[in-house]
């Protein structure tokens, strides 16, 4: 069909990596068809850079009709676990994709990798190499300089065959032999320089347990791995370039189907580390509390800190694919959830930062039921009701002793509103003698003021958000900041680390309450608190301990309250 597609009808803007597709859909390569893949090598959770290549590799196969599998890279024993295959699964599905049946494991492909390995040495284009891996890298030469051939390198194919079979069935100790591929020791790429293709490792593997003690490297395994599958299109980021011409030698020699390798920068992210070593290193010295704690940029820490697959899904494609490296201002990824969550979430009162305010002239014992919008912005939302009383928890810095000329909440005998209430007065308040904390702020009110009856035509600056002392749930609300406090918390000098940039005030912890309505709230609900941002219930909250994260501040409000 997509032959006779006239130009005007494909959807601009494409990315590049689009283009070269809607290009070879044209040309009828690979039959039209497009196959791509996401292949994680499980050692580590995803992070939002994994998110970028599973939306770009998933939205592509769904954009033309083609399809995308899940082919977990586990040629490394030593590094590789269950826990980390279940929580890729886990990822994957909650960004809202499905692999259907096509989930793969290069572990799968062993004995195949294995074959193609015996064939290059057939071909005489392998052999098995006695070096150490320090001799290897010294004889590899630098990228101006050729590299010194192995005296190993002109074996016989019948010995290669056999020290290879013997490989195999682990006669030879560890690091004592290597198979290499017989290319060229001069070549400016060094990648071609005779590069390792099996080594021996006796380690327990998650898959295949003890079947095996050499393992592929991870060059000699991927693109056959690609192969196998009938991917048409392998995207991958740009440290793989270099080793294209490999791959592409490999599939050539072995006379297998050729995928086509297409290379995009991988993302960046101000104030975020990336490496998995690295987010691996902040769980196992406890600087956070785990693979998803809020302040890790991980796809579990994302969820867990309010972020939702849509939000996620937009950013990827907000961004688009670069062809050059380059860094992404974290506040887009803020944009996207705020934007997201707008639409969706709940508008609820808490108060983080309580101090109590008291309204001298309502009756002692009343309570109101007030009628509070739930989304303004969805008006099938409907509205709650928010009780109301005598004594009430309002946010400390809505009160200023000596108020500025520019401050419009409350202070000494200044006038606001509260919000779905009454314009209340303040008449007076009490400071404990010794730290000079308010502890009491004393307002009257005026009951011709009630919101949505409101007559009086009178006029006050501020609004604030209240909750009713008596009826208010008691909550911990867990507030973040960046977790890095330099925009490339990597970039260091020489001999320093990269965590002394971490931030010490990431997380503040506040005592704070909530409305009565959010009572039974579960694990990931999603709130707007008023005025204070985007909330999301953690996963470690209980209805005898309610727990809040703070997803994002809402940008607009929270300028004005740090004036
Ligand atoms: P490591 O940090 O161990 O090198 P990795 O980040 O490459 O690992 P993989 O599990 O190999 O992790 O990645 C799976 C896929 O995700 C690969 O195709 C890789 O290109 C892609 N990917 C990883 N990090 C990013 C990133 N920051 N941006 C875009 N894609 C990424
Ligand atoms: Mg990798």
């Amino acid at each position: 069909m997509t032959e006779n597609k006239p130009d005007n009808e494909v959807k601009a803007p494409v990315n590049f990596i689009h283009a070269i597709i809607e290009e070879d859909i044209r040309n009828g390569k690979h039959e039209s068809r497009v196959h791509t893949r996401f292949p994680p090598e499980p050692n580590g959770y995803l992070h939002i850079g994994h998110a970028k290549s599973i939306c770009l590799n998933f939205g592509t196969a769904a954009k033309y009709n083609g399809k995308c599998n899940l082919r977990f890279d586990d040629t490394n024993p030593t590094k590789e676990d269950v826990e980390y295959v279940d929580s890729i699964r886990e990822d994957v599905h909650w960004l809202g994709f499905d692999w259907e049946e096509r989930e793969f494991f290069a572990s799968d492909y062993f004995e195949q990798i294995y074959q193609f390995a015996e064939k290059l040495i057939m071909k005489g284009m392998a052999y098995v190499c006695d070096l150490t891996a320090e001799q290897i890298a010294e004889q590899k030469g630098t990228p101006t300089r050729p590299g010194t051939e192995s005296p190993y390198r002109n074996r016989s194919i019948e010995e290669n065959l056999d020290l290879f079979r013997r490989m195999r069935k682990g006669e030879f100790t560890e690091g004592s032999k290597v198979l290499r591929a017989k290319i060229d020791m001069a070549s400016p790429n060094m990648h071609m320089r005779d590069p390792i293709m099996y080594r021996i490792i006796f380690g327990h593997h998650h898959r295949t347990g003890d079947t095996w003690c050499i393992y592929p490297m991870y060059d000699f395994a991927h693109g056959q791995c690609d192969s196998i599958e009938g991917i048409t299109h392998s995207i991958c980021t740009l440290e793989f370039e270099v080793h294209r011409p490999l791959y592409d030698w490999f599939i050539k020699e072995l006379e297998i189907f050729a995928p086509q390798q297409i290379e995009f920068a991988r993302l960046n992210v101000t104030y975020t580390v990336m490496s998995k070593r690295k987010l691996l290193e902040l769980v196992k010295s406890g600087y956070v509390s785990g693979w998803d704690d809020p302040r890790m940029p991980t796809i579990g820490g994302l969820r867990r800190r309010g972020y939702t697959p849509e939000s996620i899904r937009n950013f990827s494609d907000i961004i688009g694919v670069a062809k050059r490296d380059n860094v992404i201002d974290v506040s887009l990824l803020e944009y996207c959830i705020r934007e997201d969550l707008n639409k969706k979430a709940l508008r609820k009162m808490g108060v983080i930062n309580p101090v109590k305010l008291v309204i001298t002239n309502y009756p002692e014992g009343q309570v109101e039921e007030m009628n509070a919008i739930n989304n303004p912005e969805d008006p099938d939302s409907g509205t709650r009701k928010v009780p109301f009383s005598k004594e009430l928890y309002i946010e400390r810095e809505d009160f200023m002793e000596e108020p500025s000329s520019k401050f419009f909440r409350l202070a000494p005998g200044k006038e606001v509103r509260l919000k779905y209430a009454y314009i209340i007065k303040c008449e007076s308040f009490i400071k404990d003698p010794i730290t000079g904390d308010i502890t009491e702020i004393h307002c009257t009110h005026d009951p011709e003021t009630l919101s949505g009856r409101d007559q009086s035509n009178r006029k006050v600056k501020g609004t604030l958000h209240w909750v009713s002392a008596k009826h208010a749930l008691e909550a911990e609300i867990r507030l973040y900041d960046r977790l890095f406090m330099s925009e490339d918390p990597e970039d260091v000098e020489e001999g320093v680390d990269y965590k002394t940039n971490l931030n010490p005030d990431s997380l503040k912890i506040m005592k704070g309450f909530v409305e009565p309505s959010i009572e039974g709230t579960k694990p990931l609900d999603k709130f707007q608190f008023e005025r204070l941002g985007y909330f999301c219930t953690d996963s470690e909250s209980t209805a005898g301990k309610l727990v809040f994260n703070r997803t994002v501040a809402l940008k607009d409000s929270w300028a004005k309250i740090n004036k």
